[in-house]
């Protein structure tokens, strides 16, 4: 018998029908002996909903009021489920973040975790009481309620876990698993069996939507183990855990991820000067935007040109900013291009393995996709492409590095021992 937290996902909670299918679920895991704390998302295209209702009356909605809104999504699927799971016989119970005292801190719309209350949790389940948590949603110090990012469930569900030192966090979706790749993009892609904490908060971190990365980052610091699975058809799923030898799949590669969210900027003819980075992206931190890959040009005539990404729903304010500062900054030029994707390869065999990103630009370069910016870590290679390449690109790579063969030594995935 083991204490487990389930957290079921937009798309596994989207109608009534599928609320019940839920419940099954839930009451299947009660039958094998289970005790079973449920964390759910609100019903899909709910919290874009309530996010576009608030867009109707302002473009700039104040933060701590988006938070009542939107946090309401998760409250009805909570009261749903625990209706449900009733109906068919079980004790349930719902509790938002605010009654099960998720305490986190005043950053509205993406706010931290600090604590969870466990002991409310703790005393129903000793009931034998199932425990229906909203995902998504938390409460300051002063009880202002907060919400912890898009696609935040995975984090509460991450952090209950944590509290009450469950035996396995399960985050229930509408595919099987991790993917070597999204699945809806190259149907080819291969279904892992495990992928390591430090791989997934990459793929994470690039773009792989599947778990937020706060989530992946929360259950490796807290050691909780976390398992990716179907709501809709049976199946292991995909663990995430330490275990790089051992049992798992020793691929060099272990996924591609990819983000559609870019935008680059660009500023040509600055002089080549000490200061002139700071110059340039200090007012951009000034207004909060977050800047991810930087490329300066090395320059033959004392300037330079300075290039970066940021998310593409901050490109219309950096653009402003740095047209603003051109003149300050005896820019040549200031220009952006909204319509770039970063993809990258993810894989803790990289670090023994050379010639991995040679073969990536080699396979690219094939489909004629032109490489604008190249970033690399230990473990990942990104590069930022036209977005019209992206699904050739992705399906490309996917190929050339064999991703879709179920080999566990992935054979031809492996470059030559250098
Ligand atoms: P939920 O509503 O359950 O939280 P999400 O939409 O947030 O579901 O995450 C699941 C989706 O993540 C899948 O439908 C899939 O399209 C996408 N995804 C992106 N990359 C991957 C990957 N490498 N493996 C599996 N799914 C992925
Ligand atoms: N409902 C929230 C969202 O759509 C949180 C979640 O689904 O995890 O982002
Ligand atoms: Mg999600």
């Amino acid at each position: 018998m083991a204490l487990l937290v389930q957290k079921f996902g937009g798309t596994s909670v989207g109608s009534i029908s599928k609320i019940q299918h839920v419940a099954d679920k839930v009451i299947s895991a009660r039958e094998q002996g289970h005790d079973v704390v449920v964390v759910v998302s609100a019903m899909s295209g709910e919290t874009n909903r309530l996010i576009d209702l608030a867009k109707e009356i302002s473009t700039a909605p104040p933060p701590r009021e988006l938070d009542v809104l939107v946090s309401t999504g998760e409250q009805v699927t909570i009261a749903l489920l625990s209706m449900a799971l009733t109906e068919k016989g079980h004790s349930a119970r719902s509790y938002t973040g605010t009654q099960i005292g998720m305490l986190t801190d005043n950053v509205h719309g993406k706010a931290r975790i600090r604590s969870i209350n466990s002991e409310r949790i703790l005393s129903d389940i000793k009931r034998g009481c199932v425990v229906v948590v909203a995902g998504f949603q938390g409460v300051t110090g002063e009880g202002h309620i907060t919400t912890l990012g898009r696609g935040g469930s995975d984090t509460s569900a991450v952090a209950v876990a944590a509290a009450i030192n469950a035996d396995e966090c399960q985050i229930y979706t509408d595919v099987k698993g991790v993917y070597t790749t999204d699945p809806r993009i190259e149907s080819k892609a291969r279904l892992l069996k495990n992928i390591t904490f430090e791989e997934m908060l990459e793929m994470a971190s690039l773009g792989s939507k599947v778990l937020q990365i706060r989530a992946v980052e929360f259950a490796g610091k807290h050691n909780v183990p976390l398992r990716v699975l179907s709501t809709f058809e049976e199946g292991e799923g995909t663990l995430i855990n330490y275990d790089e030898e051992g049992g798992m799949e020793q691929a060099l590669i272990s996924g591609i991820a990819f983000n559609r969210d870019e935008a680059q900027i660009t500023i040509t003819g600055v002089p080549d000067k000490p200061g002139i980075a700071f110059q340039i992206l200090g007012p951009i931190a000034e207004a909060n935007i977050e800047v991810d890959m930087i490329v300066q040009n090395v320059a033959g005539d004392e300037t330079t040109d300075f290039t970066f990404t940021v998310h593409r729903n901050d490109y219309d304010c950096s653009l402003k900013i740095l047209k603003k500062n051109a003149v300050e900054l005896q820019a040549e030029d200031v220009s952006g291009d909204d319509t770039i994707v970063k993809v990258s390869m993810v894989g803790v065999g990289m670090r023994s393995h050379a010639g991995i990103a040679s073969k990536m630009f080699e396979v690219l370069s094939k489909e004629s996709i032109n490489i604008r910016m190249i970033s690399t870590s230990e473990i990942k290679i990104s590069v930022i492409i036209d977005e019209k390449y992206l699904e050739l690109a992705v399906r490309a790579l996917h190929s050339a590095f064999n991703l879709e063969e179920p080999s566990p030594q992935n054979e031809e995935n492996s470059l030559s021992e250098t």
